[in-house]
């Protein structure tokens, strides 16, 4: 499993770089004319299209009356895992929620000695849908996906969320999905995957009342679906293809680097796990157990397709030269496998979320630590963040004159409008000065 090396001297000419991995946006546009048909279809004919689409991919004898989950069977799941994986996701939930009570804004006002009131309202939206990925016909179930999508939405104060999931053939949601639920406390679960799940969400239909943002990833039926509703609904983001950028030094234990590489391959044969390092011996002993590890993996086919494709170590002839090589990736996740990583940090302007040390590999943040894990990728950092609270609300400006104010200003607001061209908007702030 040979991967990418790419040696940089004296310059960091990293456009080549960026170019290879932008070749991983899916070209595949046949998706969209599906995907479009789809959503038309369920605006349309809502639960019964929702019902045929899943007896035709996911569930033989599927009817819509089954879409909703019972609430019963949501709290019976709790007893029907182990008590032990209770209590870790209820420590998970428990540290992720308090990371993200930190990001709540407060509406904020200022006053003026002339009496004006002038602030910024913050408010939910009023309902949130998340889509939960079937996770390979329910036999690895995304219970991350659902707690990293639901607790923004739960912070920020969002009083009606639903879930939707594709059903497993028998018609069931893996239980641990459903316990999941349980623990956070949602009980509006759908049975359904897919873009007709998204149009659902979006549109409504007699079983599903329609919401205002819509989160959380999925295949690229699922991606394209929120991609074209865009401007009718908030959505999180057009999540592309998983990536890891590495800056280790010589301090750094090749074995670490390469499983860290190695859980950022085995999501998808398209995942980017990028190894920068001043150390040519590191960058060696990575090589040698980048193969070793990968054939140990239950997911080591995808994992070598992906390091083969998507892999790359990368030596640079200083750190710094390394860092400027980081940031031009602007990667979704970033490691710093240095011996100081804090002196480094500062130098940082592009990462999704950025896992500081030898001792913060990213699968602590990828369940457990308490920030998001739903990050943008594909270099969209370099102006976006993560899933945060803030996806889940909205602000409304507020202003509060006084008739002192429209006297002393009138004349001032008046002549700005006539500038554009707009003697309506004139008159309206003049005729209050009569
Ligand atoms: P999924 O729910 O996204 O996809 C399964 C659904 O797609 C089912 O309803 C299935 O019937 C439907 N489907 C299958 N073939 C179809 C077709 N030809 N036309 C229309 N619909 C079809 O769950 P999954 O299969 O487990 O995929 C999960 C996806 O989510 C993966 O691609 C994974 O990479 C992605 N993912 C991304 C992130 C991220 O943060 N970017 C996180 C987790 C998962």
């Amino acid at each position: 499993m040979p991967c990418r090396k790419l040696t940089y001297d004296t310059s960091a000419d990293w456009a080549p770089i960026a170019d290879w991995l932008e070749k991983r946006k899916d070209p595949d546009t046949k998706v969209d004319g599906i995907v479009r048909d789809i959503l038309e279809n369920v605006r349309l004919n809502g639960d019964s299209a929702i019902a045929e689409y899943t007896c035709k991919f996911d569930c033989e004898s599927f009817t819509a009356d089954r879409l909703k989950v019972p609430t019963e069977a949501i709290s019976a799941a709790l007893e029907a895992i182990p008590q032990s994986d209770v209590a870790i996701l209820e420590e998970a939930i428990d540290r992720i929620r308090t990371f993200h009570a930190n990001q709540k804004e407060k509406s904020w006002w200022t006053t003026s000695d002339d009496g004006t009131i002038l602030g910024q309202m913050v408010r939910p939206v009023d309902r949130v849908g998340l889509y939960v990925p079937g996770g390979q016909g329910g036999e690895t179930p995304l219970i991350s996906s659902l707690i990293m999508n639901a607790i923004p939405a739960q912070v920020a104060g969002v009083e009606s969320i639903a879930v939707t999931s594709p059903p497993r053939a028998d018609g069931t949601l893996n239980p641990y999905i459903l316990a999941t639920a349980a623990l956070l406390g949602l009980d509006e679960l759908y049975l359904a995957g897919s873009a007709w799940a998204i149009a659902a969400l979006a549109y409504g239909t007699e079983t599903i009342q329609p919401c205002d943002v819509l989160a959380g990833p999925g295949n690229i039926f699922v991606a394209t679906a929120k991609a074209q509703l865009i401007g009718q609904i908030g959505i999180d983001m057009v999540a592309g293809p998983s990536e890891i950028a590495i800056l280790a030094d010589e301090s750094a234990n090749p074995k670490w680097i390469a499983a860290d590489m190695l859980s950022q391959a085995e999501h998808d044969p398209l995942a980017a796990s990028l190894l920068v390092t001043p150390d040519t011996n590191l960058a060696t002993e990575v090589a040698k157990e980048l193969k070793s590890q990968c054939a140990a993996l239950p997911r080591g086919e995808i994992a070598a397709k992906s390091l083969e494709e998507w892999g790359a170590i990368i030596t640079v002839p200083s750190t710094e030269m390394g860092v400027e090589i980081i940031n031009n990736l602007a990667a979704e996740h970033l490691e710093l496998a240095v011996d100081d990583p804090w002196a480094i940090l500062g130098g940082i302007r592009h990462a999704g979320a950025i896992f500081m040390g030898h001792t913060s590999p990213e699968p602590v943040g990828d369940y457990f630590a308490g920030p998001n894990h739903v990050l943008p990728t594909l270099r969209t950092v370099r102006f976006s963040s993560a899933l945060s609270v803030q996806n889940f609300c909205k602000k409304s400006s507020v202003i509060a004159t006084t008739p002192g104010y429209v006297a002393k200003h009138g004349d001032k607001i008046a002549r700005l409008a006539r500038l554009e061209g707009l003697e309506a908007h004139a008159r309206s702030v003049e005729c209050r000065n009569k």
